[in-house]
């Protein structure tokens, strides 16, 4: 800018020294040719400054650019143009000052502490956080679940470790594993040795979805079998095998409330096989229990229940059939002459006798019904909501298939007959003690009238 001043006062007092003033203001608007580039040069690192506030690369390069000028002009001043040296050194000063500004914008840029990058650090930060936070939250989610779960399965084996009421037990055992899986859909069934098939002990909304029938089916195998959890995928059931010292003790089944698209097979199916591992020793106590109550009910010698487990299950039906204004039949089966049989074949076939008795009057019946021993020879069967000519069809038929049996003693075949007296409630009793004395009526008088008969108490 000096040299400027000065190139224009110089052409001023060249003009002879009139109205210098007004010359050197025309002059300062008037840029000669030789002093536009000291010009741009006077303009150029504010220039720097301005683009480095847009853009600190630019701003670098455009400091560059005032360096080359600045040396350019130096060279131009050794080459004898008539411009002061100065403002040069001045302008490579203020260059190189732009430069080393500029580098240290950039270092400082490339550092993590410049706004942006700090900006962009946070928000980095902030979404980890959140990703953290999103994990926390699952992971405590995760835990409390757990926690329910335990507290649940906990539960479950304490109820079935001191269970005495076993129907009751079954269903508060049912709300457990409702708990446990959030699922209505389930069963579980204990292996019972004295039942073809296992017995339901806790069953969900709908036991008939996963019915023991269907379950084994699709395991190809019976219960004993049973080692390995398996699954039906396209129904999402799986079922796990309740194993207790390498015996299966009972088959635990449900079906997943995940949709097709989400449902996970082995996870399902490992956990349905945790509860039944978690829950087996518990499960195996009740089957002992069950195996211990069916004992004290049961006769050993036929199979078929005690008279005191008989006794209750006439006075349960006769409450239930009063509840609910519906009859029941009752019967008393009698062997014809045993004691001749005793006497003849001795104790032991006597036995065998009655051992076939029974399951002959079990077979004759439906399973609803209830076949005791009475006495010595003597069963009587209990036929819930049983009308009186559907009662008398069965005696008889009962009768007949005695009758036609051929109960093999050695190279003999030895026959025999059985009386039946049968009684109805209400009609011949309003309680237990009336409806048996009246069958115990009827079948004295069968015995009476020559035996290998039948007689109603109505008819008696
Ligand atoms: P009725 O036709 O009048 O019924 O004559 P019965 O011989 O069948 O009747 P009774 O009451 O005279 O004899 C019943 C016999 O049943 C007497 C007893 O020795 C026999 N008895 C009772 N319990 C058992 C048992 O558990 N095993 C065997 N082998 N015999 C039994
Ligand atoms: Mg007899
Ligand atoms: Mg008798």
């Amino acid at each position: 800018m000096t040299a400027y001043l000065k190139g224009t006062l110089r052409t001023s007092n060249e003009a002879g020294g009139q109205k210098p003033r007004l010359q050197a203001q025309r002059g300062f608007w008037m840029v000669s040719k030789d002093n536009i580039f000291v010009f741009l040069l006077s303009a150029s690192p504010l220039a720097s400054y301005f683009i480095s506030r847009f853009n600190q690369v630019a701003g670098l390069l455009a400091a560059a650019a005032i360096l080359i000028f600045s040396l350019t002009g130096f060279a131009l001043v050794v080459r004898g143009r008539n411009f002061d040296l100065v403002p040069f050194i001045i302008l490579v000063v203020w260059a190189l000052a732009a430069i080393v500004h500029s580098l240290l914008l950039n270092s400082f840029a490339s550092k993590p502490g410049s706004e942006e990058k700090k900006l962009q650090a946070s928000k980095d930060l902030a979404l980890k956080l959140q990703g953290e936070l999103k994990t926390l939250t699952a992971d405590f989610s995760a835990v409390v679940l757990d926690e329910k779960k335990a507290l649940v399965l906990y539960c479950a084996v304490k109820l079935l470790s001191e269970a005495v009421d076993l129907e009751s037990a079954g269903k508060q055992f049912a709300r457990y594993i409702k708990d446990y899986f959030e699922t209505g859909e389930f069963a579980f069934y204990i292996n019972d040795p004295n039942a073809p098939v296992p017995g339901l002990f806790a069953a969900g909304e709908k036991p008939e979805l996963l019915s023991w029938e269907k379950i084994s089916r699709s395991a190809g195998k019976g219960l004993a079998e049973l080692a390995w959890p398996f699954a039906i995928a396209d129904e999402r059931i799986v079922a796990a095998p309740v194993r207790h010292a390498g015996e299966t003790v009972g088959l635990f089944t449900l079906r997943s409330p995940q949709s097709a698209d989400v449902f996970n097979r082995d996870r399902v199916m490992a956990a349905a096989q945790k509860f039944a591992d978690e829950v087996s020793f518990a499960v195996k106590r009740i089957q002992l229990f069950r195996q211990v109550e069916w004992l004290s009910q049961v006769d050993g010698l036929t199979g078929v229940y005690r008279r005191n487990a008989l006794d209750e299950k006439i006075s349960e039906e006769i409450r239930r059939a009063d509840a609910f204004k519906t009859t029941l039949g009752f019967m008393i089966v009698d062997i014809d002459h045993f004691k001749q049989i005793n006497d003849r074949y001795g104790h032991q076939f006597g036995d065998f006798v009655l051992k076939r008795v029974g399951a002959l009057l079990r077979a004759g019946v439906y399973e609803t019904d209830f076949v005791g021993r009475y006495g010595g020879e003597e069963f009587a069967v209990v036929l819930p909501r049983a009308d009186f000519a559907g009662v008398l069809r069965k005696a008889e038929a009962i009768r007949s298939r005695i009758e036609e049996e051929n109960f093999a003693q050695g190279l003999e075949t030895v026959k025999l007959t059985v009386s039946t007296g049968i009684a109805h409630f209400p009609r011949d009793g309003a309680g237990a003690r009336e409806l048996i004395a009246s069958a115990d009526r009827a079948l004295y008088k069968a015995k009476e009238t020559g035996r290998n008969k039948v007689v109603d108490a109505g008819s008696a």
